[in-house]
C-alpha cells in the first residue's frame, strides 16, 4: 500500500516540477540571447520633489519581452540573471542604455535631470568602477547626473564590500542610494559608514501608510533619520492623495508612484517632460 502510495505521489508532483524546472530552463536559455535578440528595453518612472511636484529624474527600470515566453517581469528573471552569471552582462547593458537615454534629455535641454539604475549586489565587484567611468564618458555626462541604487538586503549581505565599491564610487562623483529601505535590517552605525546620499523608503511602508499607525510611525522615524544624517530621502510606491499628504506633512523630500506616472517607455517620457516644461 505504502508502495502505490508513494507512486501516487510521484505522479501528482512529477509534471508539476517539470512544469517549474523547464520555465526555468527556458528562462536561462532565454536570458544568454535577450541582449543578441533585442528582447531587453528600459522604462523610466519619474521622480518629482514633493513641494512643488517638479521631474528631478527618472529610475530605469529593465524590462524583457521573449520572443518565447512572452513578457517576464524584472521579480522573476533577475534572480535567475544572477544564479547563471548574466546580471553583470545585463547590468552593464542597462547602465550604457540609462546612460544614452540620459545624454539625449540633457541634449534636449533637461540637463538638470538625473537617472537613477538599479544595481545588483552581484555587481559590485568585478570592474564596476571602471564600467560606470566608461558610460558615463561614452555618454558625455557628469558622474553628478548618475545615481546607482542598491537594496539594502543586499548591502547587508556584504557590507565590507558595498562600503569599499561605494567608497570608489563616490570618488568618481556618483550619487549613491539605498533602495528599499527599512526592510533589510542594518544598523545605525553602518548607516553612517556608507557613503550614500539618498534612502529610498520601500513602498511596503508607504501602502498602507495612511491606515496604519505602525508604518505611519515608521516612514516618520525613517525620514528623519535620514534628515540628521543629511540624506536626501525618496518614497516610492506612492498611489494616491492621502499617502501624499502624509508624506508632506512628513517632509518627505521627494515621491515616486503611480500617483504621479508609472514607468513609461522614454518617448513618452519626453512628451512628459514637455508638458511639465509647458506648464511652467
Ligand atoms: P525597485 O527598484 O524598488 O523599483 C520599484 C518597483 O515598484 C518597480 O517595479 C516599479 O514599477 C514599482 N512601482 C513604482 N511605483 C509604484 C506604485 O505606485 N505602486 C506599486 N505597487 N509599485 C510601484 P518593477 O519595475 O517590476 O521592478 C521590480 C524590481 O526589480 C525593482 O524594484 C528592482 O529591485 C528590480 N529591477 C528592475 N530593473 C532592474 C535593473 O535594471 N537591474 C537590477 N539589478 N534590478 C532591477
Ligand atoms: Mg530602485
Ligand atoms: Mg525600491
Ligand atoms: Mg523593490
Amino acid at each position: 500500500h505504502a508502495k502505490s502510495q508513494g507512486r501516487n505521489n510521484y505522479q501528482f508532483y512529477l509534471p508539476e516540477m517539470n512544469e517549474v524546472v523547464s520555465r526555468h530552463v527556458q528562462i536561462e536559455a532565454g536570458l544568454k540571447q535577450a541582449i543578441e535578440r533585442n528582447e531587453l528595453y528600459l522604462v523610466y518612472q519619474p521622480k518629482y520633489t514633493i513641494r512643488e511636484h517638479k521631474i528631478t529624474g527618472f529610475e530605469a527600470l529593465l524590462r524583457w519581452h521573449s520572443t518565447e515566453l512572452g513578457s517576464i517581469t524584472p521579480m522573476e528573471f533577475i534572480p535567475v540573471a544572477e544564479e547563471i552569471g548574466m546580471i553583470e552582462k545585463i547590468g552593464h547593458w542597462v547602465l550604457n542604455q540609462a546612460c544614452q537615454q540620459l545624454s539625449a534629455w540633457h541634449q534636449m535641454g533637461y540637463t538638470e535631470l538625473n537617472i537613477a539604475v538599479n544595481l545588483s549586489a552581484k555587481q559590485l565587484k568585478t570592474d564596476l568602477v571602471s564600467i560606470v567611468e566608461v558610460a558615463l564618458g561614452v555618454a558625455n555626462l557628469p558622474a553628478s547626473a548618475l545615481e546607482l541604487e542598491i537594496t539594502e538586503s543586499s548591502i547587508m549581505n556584504n557590507p565590507a564590500d558595498a562600503i569599499t565599491i561605494f567608497t570608489q564610487l563616490k570618488t568618481l562623483g556618483i550619487a549613491l542610494a539605498i533602495d528599499d529601505f527599512g526592510t533589510g535590517y542594518s544598523s545605525l552605525s553602518y548607516l553612517k559608514r556608507f557613503p550614500v546620499d539618498t534612502l529610498k523608503i520601500d513602498k511596503e511602508f508607504i501602502h498602507d501608510i495612511d491606515s496604519q499607525q505602525a508604518d505611519a510611525t515608521i516612514t516618520t522615524a525613517i525620514i528623519a533619520m535620514a534628515k540628521s544624517l543629511q540624506l536626501e530621502v525618496v518614497a516610492e510606491g506612492v498611489e494616491n492623495q492621502q499617502q501624499l499628504e502624509l508624506l508632506t506633512l512628513q517632509e518627505c523630500d521627494q515621491v515616486q508612484g503611480f500617483l504621479f506616472s508609472k514607468p513609461r517607455k522614454a518617448t513618452e517620457c519626453t512628451e512628459l517632460l514637455r508638458a511639465a516644461a509647458g506648464a511652467i
